[in-house]
């Protein structure tokens, strides 16, 4: 019989949890939006809620355990949440320890990043690799390592947090808190709101004229369509993750480099130009670094999380 565990991907905007088998396999899934701003009681019984439901379409089923993905910066030594950006009235709330009330099977408790980076190096892009960086792009950008065959979890369990590396003095505001942060330029909430600034002032792009707002989807969308502001916003959007790519590649030396998060799903568009960013920009032996797209696609990190109690 195969082992199966828990895994939980608590988001700022879903909460997923799924039945995982110990090849990464999905038995069954479950989501509902997140109630974000209704505070830690709401949102766990939000997850206790999704996974009875997940094990009352059988009974028979034996867990081995619950793996669960959170919002970070968590500090998963302690369990203990501080400030979570995405989800309200977590600061000092005993996460772990409170998820643990919850189920009678053990709880393993992650960082996003970490867990997704987890995801691919077991079951996805990454599997068999010692040494890999996992990059989410989406809303904001996070990331997880793998190095030397082992974790990086860091002090605290925090490591990896990629999005908040500086690369442009007194820059943009970053949700952070600070300034000039790679998330800041190249997320998809960054790659939306300089498409937003520019096309407002350029006469011939289709953008914003059709009278829905402008998002990063619309801006792929209409560079198909030869929109040709569309396709120079995607090139440098391409061009600042190729960068941040590389300081990361430098750092790390990984095997490779995997992307996921929305703005994957247009992985085919944006890679030959983070390619040449690559070749361009890093040291000539960093430069056969393969950047792959995540093979889990959005379920890295709920697969990852599951993987957490296999480990
Ligand atoms: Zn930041």
């Amino acid at each position: 019989m195969q082992q199966i565990a828990i895994g939980v991907d608590l988001g700022g905007t879903q909460v997923r949890a799924a039945l995982v088998g110990e090849a990464g396999n999905l038995l069954a899934q479950a989501s509902e939006p997140t109630d974000a701003m209704a505070g830690p009681e709401r949102v766990l019984s939000q997850i206790s809620h999704l996974v009875e439901g997940l094990l009352e379409t059988d009974r028979s089923l034996q867990p081995l355990g619950v793996g669960v993905s959170t919002p970070g910066p968590v500090d998963t030594t302690t369990g203990i949440a501080s400030d979570i950006p995405t989800l309200a009235g977590f600061d000092g709330f005993p996460l772990r320890a409170e998820l643990q009330r919850r189920f009678d099977l053990p709880v393993s408790l992650e960082n996003d990043g970490i867990s997704a980076a987890i995801g691919e190096w077991r079951y996805g892009a990454g599997k068999g690799c010692d040494d890999l960086i996992y990059i989410t792009v989406s809303t904001g950008i996070g990331g997880g390592i793998v190095s030397g065959g082992r974790v990086l979890r860091g002090r605290k369990g925090m490591a990896g947090h990629v999005g908040h590396m500086a690369i442009v003095l007194d820059g943009e505001a970053c949700p952070c808190g600070s300034r000039g942060c790679f998330e800041a330029y190249a997320s998809g909430t960054a790659f939306a709101r300089r498409a937003r600034l520019v096309a407002a002032g350029d006469a011939q792009t289709k953008l914003g004229k059709n009278g829905k707002p402008i998002d990063s989807r619309g801006v792929f969308l209409a560079g198909r369509e030869g929109d040709a502001l569309a396709n120079r916003l995607i090139d440098e959007e391409a061009e600042l993750l190729g960068r941040g790519i590389t300081n990361l590649i430098h750092i790390l030396s990984p095997e490779i480099v995997v992307i996921g998060g929305g703005l994957a799903n247009e992985f085919d568009r944006l890679h030959p130009r983070i390619r040449d960013c690559i070749s361009r920009t890093a040291m000539p032996a960093f430069r056969d670094v393969p950047v792959v797209h995540a093979g889990l696609g959005q379920n890295s990190g709920l697969i990852g999380a599951a993987a957490l109690v296999f480990l």
